[in-house]
């Protein structure tokens, strides 16, 4: 008989995919809760274990519904303690019947379990210092980018969890960076690249947010997911506990990018994700020692200080007029 590590799927060994499932004897909503999409995101798995570590000593209890927990959503990269195996797992994100990378097959897998669920909490952190934020989709929509009919549940679901800043309008800036890289003449990216666990889960029919904690290596990020956990388990029901009150305070829509167009461009200042800017505050510097400014009263978002050409240096939001 053939070693069985020695079939063609190099792959294939290299670390299964755990998930632990409680499910209540009353019917209700199935939730899905996934930690290290990155693998050096480690609140996740960490808020994630202590999760179901509550669940099986008795103290959260699972009534109705069911609830999945999968502590490390991507082994390899979890393993090596690195953000991706061979590529990052939260783009491009759909189920592919020829794999061709490990982040390929262990979407499959992820695809599979998103379609069998109703929502998503997906827990990472960040890299700069800040408060901890979430990411939620558009409004209901038919078009093309990302049709969805679930908006009322997923707002409503974001503002619970704990974070005080939601941020939506990921998938419209997407196309937003595909253009002004085009203009640069930058090999093209495919729309399909934005599609991550949320996108997949709202194409599926569900909802599904993106908990950003804090910064990888603050404690408090594990907590902050843990809350979030109970905060989510509680909302939906599928935890007898009493359903925890709104806690955002700010809606910021995401509006516009700076791109860095060649190398020396760069963040004027030190932000943060959610920092207030004033209009005409400079933002960003190009090479050639030009300001990029603020081309309104708004907030930081996502910004970079390693930016290479092509990618961006942050991304600016203004207050939303979406009310949760
Ligand atoms: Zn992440």
């Amino acid at each position: 008989m053939s070693d069985p590590q020695s079939v063609a799927d190099p792959d294939a060994f290299d670390g299964a995919l755990e998930s632990v499932c409680f499910t209540g004897l009353a019917p209700g909503p199935k939730l899905l809760v996934l930690g290290a999409v990155h693998g050096n995101e480690t609140c996740g798995p960490q808020a994630i274990r202590r999760a179901i570590a509550d669940c099986r000593a008795g103290r959260l209890r699972i009534g109705r519904g069911a609830v999945t927990f999968v502590p490390v959503a991507n082994p390899k990269a979890y393993r090596q303690g690195t953000r991706e195996g061979d590529r990052n797992l939260n783009r491009d994100l759909h189920d592919k019947p020829v794999p061709l990378d490990y982040e390929d097959r262990v979407g499959n897998r992820l695809c599979a379990l998103l379609r069998d669920h109703d929502a998503l909490l997906d827990i990472h952190s960040f890299r700069s210092q800040g408060e901890p934020f979430v990411f939620f989709g558009p409004e209901d929509n038919a078009g093309d980018l990302e049709p969805f009919r679930q908006a009322a549940a997923e707002g409503a679901f974001a503002a619970c969890l704990g974070a005080p800043t939601l941020i939506h309008g990921w998938l419209d800036n997407y196309a937003r960076l595909i253009s002004a890289r085009e203009r640069l003449g930058l090999p093209e990216l495919s729309p399909s690249e934005g599609h991550g666990t949320t996108e997949y889960m709202r194409f599926c029919g569900g909802y599904g947010v993106t908990l950003e904690c804090g910064n990888h290596e603050d404690p408090a990020a594990i907590e902050v997911g843990h809350g979030a956990i109970l905060n989510a388990l509680a909302h939906l029901g599928i935890s007898g506990s009493a359903p925890p009150s709104r806690q955002a305070r700010q809606v910021i829509r995401i509006v516009d990018l700076v791109i860095c167009e060649q190398d020396g461009d760069r963040l004027e200042g030190s932000w943060k994700t959610g920092d207030a800017v004033a209009a005409g505050q400079p933002i960003a510097r190009r090479a050639s020692g030009d300001a990029v400014t603020a081309p309104s009263p708004g907030f930081i978002i996502f910004p970079s200080s390693s930016a290479k050409r092509g990618d961006g240096i942050c991304y600016f939001g203004v207050a939303s007029d979406r009310t949760l």
